[in-house]
């Protein structure tokens, strides 16, 4: 069966950053674009980094049911993975990697088979001081996302993997390691 990965970890734990470096070392993965009804930063594009909706939007899409999952995050902004995407990817004989919070990453470890959850942990004061350099939201946003962190910091057993962030290459490396083991397992990967 073709895994789906699934990477998940708090806010600034760095998920991005690993996830790219994976995706450069890995062939055939691709992630999966999420929509959301959260602002659109400088840095990011439409149809690249999000699929960014307005909140009638995002509810009509769920009332269509084309979403595999939804959440709703800090803020009150709303996060998903739409269907059509993980079909795209399949469809391209891709594998799928998802990039979620942790309540979606779980109904997907329950939902969809062949899943692997990956969890990225990092050091509290780490994570505070990445979102504090990275400014992309206010700090009342900042402080809840930290608070958030250090719950989600004690999950990460409800997980298949965890790989701490703690240098990135080192964790590129171990997430990198994850998934080709993953790969070989489900004999999607050359050479095996
Ligand atoms: P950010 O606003 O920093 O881009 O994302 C906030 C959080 O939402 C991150 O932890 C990110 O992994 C998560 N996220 C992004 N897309 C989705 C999605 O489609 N579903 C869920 N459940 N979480 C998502």
């Amino acid at each position: 069966m073709r895994p789906v990965f699934v990477v998940t970890g708090p806010s600034g734990a760095g998920k991005g950053t690993l996830i790219k470096g994976l995706v450069e070392r890995v062939p055939g993965l691709e992630v999966a674009v999420s929509a959301t009804t959260r602002p659109q930063r400088p840095s990011e594009a439409d149809g690249h980094d999000y699929w960014f909706l307005s909140d009638e939007e995002f509810t009509r899409r769920i009332d269509g049911g084309e979403f595999l999952e939804w959440v709703p995050y800090v803020s009150g902004r709303r996060y998903g993975t739409l269907r059509s995407e993980i079909d795209r990817i399949a469809a391209d004989d891709q594998v799928c990697v998802l990039e979620l919070e942790l309540e979606g990453a779980l109904k997907v470890q329950e939902e969809v088979p062949g899943s692997v959850t990956i969890f990225i942990a990092a050091d509290v004061d780490e994570l505070e001081r990445r979102l504090r350099e990275r400014a992309t939201e206010s700090t009342g946003e900042i402080d809840e996302r930290i608070a958030l962190a250090r719950q989600q910091l004690e999950r990460a057993h409800e997980f298949r993997y965890m790989v701490r962030n703690d240098d990135i290459e080192r964790a590129t490396a171990a997430l990198t390691a994850v998934v080709e083991c993953e790969l070989v397992r489900a004999g999607t990967m050359a050479g095996s």
